[in-house]
């Protein structure tokens, strides 16, 4: 069986993807760090839904405990791999670079940028030998512009777009798409204690996105009717200028 795997998909945009993936019909792994109660809130409305889903904890900051995981659930499904890989999972941790201090950088580029090679490089395998595979990576408005006070997350979401275009042309003949999805402004907890008001007065559209409509983009990536649609980066944005 083929499995969609969404990294950070406890909250806000993965919890939104993951729940669109169970509905097009793919079993989903649900993977999240700390938050225990609100993943097991997710797998509970996907079987509400009818659809199937796991719980898959890991801190994929962690190349151990990735290993670990995906090994500890290879071992109990061999006959199945996934073959959609979302990596969604990501941190913020804002300030001006003059007080930046190295934890601050080190966790938002181990996470986005590091957790991203962990985990893909961990999955290609099963998808190059099944020449079938999705992989979508959640970049950010804030690695195609830069913006000021977030040069870690900038830094992490730019190379992470560096990363989908080089890995989209290594594995486009076997059949496996690598794209990026940059949203602007999207409404959960990442976003939270941003001034919405003044913020929204910047975007043509007039409001801040919703994590399902960044599911929607996710979901099209994923289907097959996207196979021609290799290495790009698609804005996600109501219209905000990059
Ligand atoms: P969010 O609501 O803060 O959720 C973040 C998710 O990532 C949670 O499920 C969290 O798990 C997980 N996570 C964090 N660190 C992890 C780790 N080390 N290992 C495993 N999981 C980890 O964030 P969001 O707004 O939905 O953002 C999702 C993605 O979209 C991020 O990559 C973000 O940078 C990107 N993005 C968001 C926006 C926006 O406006 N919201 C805009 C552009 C890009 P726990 O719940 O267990 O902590």
């Amino acid at each position: 069986m083929e499995y969609a795997l969404v990294t950070g998909a406890s909250r806000g945009i993965g919890k939104a993807v993951a729940l669109r993936l169970a509905r097009e019909g793919f079993p989903v792994l649900v993977n999240y760090r700390s938050r225990q109660a609100d993943a097991e809130e997710v797998l509970r409305q996907i079987e509400a839904e009818g659809g199937k889903a796991e719980l898959l904890p890991f801190d994929l900051a962690d190349p151990k405990a990735v290993e670990v995981a995906l090994a500890q659930w290879e071992g109990v499904h061999p006959d199945d791999y996934v073959s959609v890989l979302v990596n969604n999972a990501g941190i913020r941790s804002d300030s001006l670079m003059i007080f930046m201090n190295d934890e601050q950088w080190h966790s938002v580029t181990d996470v986005t940028l590091n957790g991203f090679f962990y985990v893909t490089r961990r999955l290609l395998k099963e998808m190059l030998t099944h020449r079938n595979g999705r992989i979508i990576n959640i970049s950010s408005l804030s690695g195609l512009k830069g913006l000021p006070g977030q040069a870690n997350y900038s830094a992490a979401k730019a190379a992470l777009i560096g990363a989908t275009k080089a890995l989209a042309q290594e594995v486009a003949a076997r059949k496996v798409t690598v794209n990026a999805v940059a949203p602007g402004f999207i409404a959960t907890d990442m976003t939270k204690d941003l001034d919405e008001a003044e913020l929204k007065k910047l975007i043509p559209a007039g409001r801040f996105g919703k994590p399902e409509e960044v599911a929607s983009l996710v979901a099209f990536l994923a289907s097959k009717e996207s196979a021609y649609i290799t290495g790009q980066v698609i804005s996600i944005n109501g219209g905000l200028y990059t």
